[in-house]
């Protein structure tokens, strides 16, 4: 399909600011979704890139990352139905001979991913609308940095929008309430879960709803730079504190994805280490191989951002201390001993 999407990125490129070919599937233009920008007319942060057999949408200025079909769905939607309709019938003839099903699941698939968020408010946008909004406010007393605000949703009703995107809930539904929704995406830039933070006492604290069962619940992986160090935590709120970091929400460190990273990942569990599970885990991450870092005694917190809010420590400084606490190997066993309380 790959044809096509060069030939309507060309089409869609007569609709955005500043638009210009760069090489081969590669362009560059002013982002349409963040106004690229209201002061500079000449910024132009948006790309479309190539990914194996289609192409792909990143601004660098606002994070926004999706498939073509969306970023032309967005600009224009007549555009769009041409697009999906010149897809679907050049799949159809290639498959021709098979089954025709197959085609429409291929082109549903790549029109589906932003449909997730399409009914929530990006907190940054909502900070800049409303700035006096209690979950502006929220992002604020956590002391999530700002930069990472647009990476964040809200949902006044969480269980609704739920619902829209996965039956989880039954109807009618009983105790709605709002949520702080963090997007899971692909590498590529696909939606494929989301957490729902609670702002109050809700339980559960979180819920992760996976779109797509066939992922691991890793967070970050969409702005992740392969060739540093990338630093894997607990929590995604935790990993918005330190750059090039992914979460694992809860599940294992040890998954098929992060074992592929085995050579520059740096593990940073929560700081634990009178919690024998914690411990357990810690020691059988050095023994597969890899770098884990044990905080030193005088950090008393839990997690990053604990460090942040209550250790008054600052993002940079926890960066430092991760960076001189990483062990891997022997060295890691012999630091094991000395920082293991259970
Ligand atoms: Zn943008």
């Amino acid at each position: 399909m790959l044809y096509i999407d060069n030939k309507y990125a060309q089409i869609l490129g007569t609709r955005l600011r500043n638009f210009k070919q760069k090489k081969e599937y590669l362009w560059n233009f002013s982002c349409p979704v963040c106004g690229d920008s209201t002061s500079n007319k000449l910024k132009a942060r948006g790309y479309i890139y190539r990914t194996q057999q289609d192409l792909f949408v990143k601004c660098h200025n606002c994070g926004y990352g999706t498939n073509l079909g969306n970023l032309i769905k967005r600009v224009d939607s007549i555009l769009y139905d041409e697009y999906v309709l010149e897809r679907y019938k050049a799949g159809a003839t290639r498959y021709n001979d098979h089954k025709e099903v197959e085609p429409i699941l291929e082109a549903a698939s790549n029109i589906l991913e932003d449909d997730i968020l399409r009914s929530l408010t990006r907190l940054d946008k909502l900070a800049i609308l409303k700035p006096e909004h209690p979950a502006i406010k929220y992002l604020t007393k956590r002391k999530i940095p700002r930069d990472k605000w647009y990476l964040l949703y809200f949902a006044p009703k969480f269980k609704e929008f739920t619902n829209s995107v996965s039956p989880k809930f039954v109807e009618p539904i009983v105790d709605e309430h709002p949520r702080m929704i963090i997007p899971y995406f692909t590498n590529a830039g696909k939606c494929f879960a989301f957490q729902a933070r609670a702002y109050g006492d809700e339980q559960p604290k979180y819920y992760t709803i996976k779109v797509d069962e066939t992922q691991e619940k890793i967070y970050g992986l969409d702005r992740v730079d392969y060739s540093k160090r990338i630093y894997v935590v607990e929590g995604p709120i935790d990993s918005l504190f330190l750059s090039n970091s992914i979460a694992v929400s809860g599940s294992s460190f040890d998954t098929p994805t992060i074992r592929a990273l085995l050579a520059t990942a740096t593990l940073v569990m929560d700081n634990e280490p009178r919690n024998k599970e914690i411990v357990k885990q810690l020691e059988k991450y050095i023994d597969v191989g890899y770098s884990v870092c044990m905080f030193p005694e005088h950090i008393s917190q839990k997690d990053i951002n604990d460090m942040v809010l209550h250790g008054d420590i600052s993002p940079d400084e926890i960066k430092e201390i991760i960076n001189t606490n990483t062990f891997t190997g022997i060295e890691a066993k012999l630091k094991f001993g000395a920082w293991n309380k259970t």
